[in-house]
């Protein structure tokens, strides 16, 4: 049977999401942002807490896993590497450790970069991908434990997954992303294309996630810093494409 999500706001732009399997009924929430928030997406959809899967340290992923943990006995799984930074932590896991949400089954992929030890889950038969900060809607990451070059390949990591791959994010930054990467790719159709969408989601209150990972190639400039095109616009022909994502990172700090 195919997983099951659900989609919901917490704190001021942060994603929360539930992951179902409705043979088993095991639900997991990717990371924790907000225990009331949580608490809300569970009694919408009836669905019972079985496990957290934890993208990254951070407080806006990590708030909710006490009182999360405390009120649903909950399995908490976070990376090795930021393990002592999460609270409560019952499992950690790998670069290729297969995590199980009752049926269901996630790939965790390490992706340095934004924090040293953040990992995305992938759920390769719903092809699902969790990206947590690594990967936004049009966007990335900040780059602030790692360097831009693992940055880089973190993000070919996660390119190089099916472009059906359904992508969901920690935040709803879509529409000032796409408006920073105009100025990347002005004459890009599929960016034009994704913001009208994104326009008409927004409109009608919709969130503007998951999307796919197709899209995101066609679209994120920062997974298309090799692309000469991109490379030329920037001033930076024949440079290392991950000196030209690089100083797109850079300037969308400072746009
Ligand atoms: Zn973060």
């Amino acid at each position: 049977m195919p997983a099951q999500t659900h989609l919901f706001l917490c704190l001021k732009d942060n994603y929360g999401v539930l992951v179902h399997d409705p043979a088993s009924g095991a639900t997991a929430a990717i990371d924790a942002p907000e225990a009331a928030a949580v608490e809300a997406a569970l009694k919408a959809t009836g669905w019972k807490l079985t496990d957290i899967l934890v993208t990254h340290h951070h407080a806006d992923h990590t708030d909710g896993i006490r009182p999360l943990k405390q009120q649903h006995r909950c399995r908490v799984v976070a990376p090795q590497a930021e393990a002592a930074r999460i609270p409560m932590v019952d499992e950690t896991v790998r670069e290729n450790d297969m995590v199980r949400v009752g049926g269901l089954q996630a790939r965790v992929i390490e992706t340095p970069g934004h924090t040293l030890g953040q990992i995305n889950y992938f759920f390769p038969a719903d092809k699902l991908l969790f990206a947590g900060d690594t990967l936004f809607s049009i966007g990335c990451g900040r780059v602030i434990e790692g360097n831009a070059e693992a940055m880089w390949q973190s993000l070919l990591k996660l390119r190089a997954l099916p472009d059906d791959t359904r992508v969901y994010c920690g935040h709803e930054y879509t529409k000032a992303n796409i408006r920073f990467a105009r100025t990347v790719e002005p004459n890009n159709a599929a960016l034009a294309a994704r913001e009208k969408a994104a326009d008409a989601q927004l409109a009608a209150g919709k969130p503007t996630i998951p999307s796919s990972l197709g899209e995101e190639k066609a679209a994120n400039p920062f997974l298309r810093a090799d692309i000469p095109e991109v490379a030329k616009t920037l001033g930076l022909t024949g440079a290392p494409a991950w000196q030209v994502f690089a100083e797109i990172r850079e300037r969308k700090n400072k746009f």
